[in-house]
């Protein structure tokens, strides 16, 4: 058995580091690598790792969409989406997954102590993070997602996904933000802006203001560690948490789809945790 993550970059990718540890606290001897697989390589890599001994993988950019029709199987969640982020190779065949989704609801639960059930959420951005967790979130059972986009379009798009209605399109300018905050009791950055070394920033942050008091704020983004976003709502006396809980939490469940077999998830959650605090 052997695991690995592929994409192009991917050296910079602290999957090897969060299995180790998991792997390593459940006293198995398997290499989890980092393995440069550029666009337009992946038949050649499934190939590849089908004769090398190679049970399972993740993937990162550029790889998670263009995998989808490569894949015997796809997990139907992670159809909906159109992207995969963990591939088992189950009984000869390759199986696709998404654990995006998954891991951010657990990180809400486990770090701001939210359950989704009933929830009226602003959600900003639909890049495909933002599918994930907007999925996510409506089969968790929010009441209301408001996907707010820069490009209209995307935010339509993405919620068109959900077939109960739970996603609806809105805009990004600040008032509506403002508007669709007041409505929420969580507010979930999917975009890239407050990343480092991304140009790009909000434009104001007064939509937190219209955050009912005990709302929680949930950025994606896990460097820097505390956005200009976070900080702000921190500012507000809002409940905070970044993306390091969500990286976690979908590793912890990539894990078990390779293993094939329920995991103590608080118990790995946790060493994969203190792996990441080493560093
Ligand atoms: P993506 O597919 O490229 O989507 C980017 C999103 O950001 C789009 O909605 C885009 O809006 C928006 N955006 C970018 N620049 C903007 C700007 N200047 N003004 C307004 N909106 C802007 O990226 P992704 O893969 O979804 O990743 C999004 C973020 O989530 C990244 O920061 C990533 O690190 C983080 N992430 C974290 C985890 C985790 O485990 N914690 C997992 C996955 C992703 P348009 O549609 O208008 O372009």
């Amino acid at each position: 058995m052997r695991l690995q993550v592929i994409g192009d970059p991917v050296l910079h990718s602290k999957s090897p580091l969060l299995h180790g540890a998991m792997l390593a606290a459940l006293g198995l001897d398997v290499p989890y690598t980092a393995h440069v697989v550029r666009r337009g390589e992946l038949p050649e890599y499934l190939a590849w790792a089908r004769d090398n001994g190679v049970t399972g993988f993740n993937a990162t950019m550029p790889h998670k969409e263009d995998l989808i029709p490569l894949l015997d199987g796809i997990d139907p969640a992670a159809r909906t989406i159109g992207a995969v982020n963990t591939v088992c190779l189950r009984d000869g065949n390759w199986v696709g997954f998404n654990t995006d989704g998954a891991g951010a609801v657990a990180a809400l639960e486990a770090g701001l102590g939210l359950d989704p059930a009933g929830l009226t959420v602003t959600l900003i951005g639909a890049g495909g993070a933002a599918k994930a967790v907007a999925l996510a979130l409506a089969d968790a059972g929010a009441e209301r997602v408001f996907v707010c986009n820069r490009t209209p379009e995307r935010a339509a798009a993405l919620c068109a996904l959900d077939g109960r209605g739970r996603l609806i399109p809105a805009a990004f300018d600040p008032d509506t933000l403002g508007r669709r905050a007041a409505q929420s009791r969580l507010l979930v950055n999917c975009t890239n802006l407050g990343m480092a070394g991304c140009p790009g920033q909000f434009e104001g942050f007064s939509f937190l203001d219209a955050l009912p008091p005990d709302a929680g704020v949930f950025d994606l983004i896990y460097h820097p560690a505390e956005t200009e976003l976070l900080a702000q709502a921190r500012r507000r006396g809002l409940n905070t948490l970044n993306g390091l809980p969500m990286l976690v939490n979908q590793a912890v469940l990539a894990l078990e789809h390779f293993l094939n077999r329920p995991l103590n998830r608080r118990a790995m959650a946790e060493a994969a945790t203190a792996a990441l605090n080493q560093i």
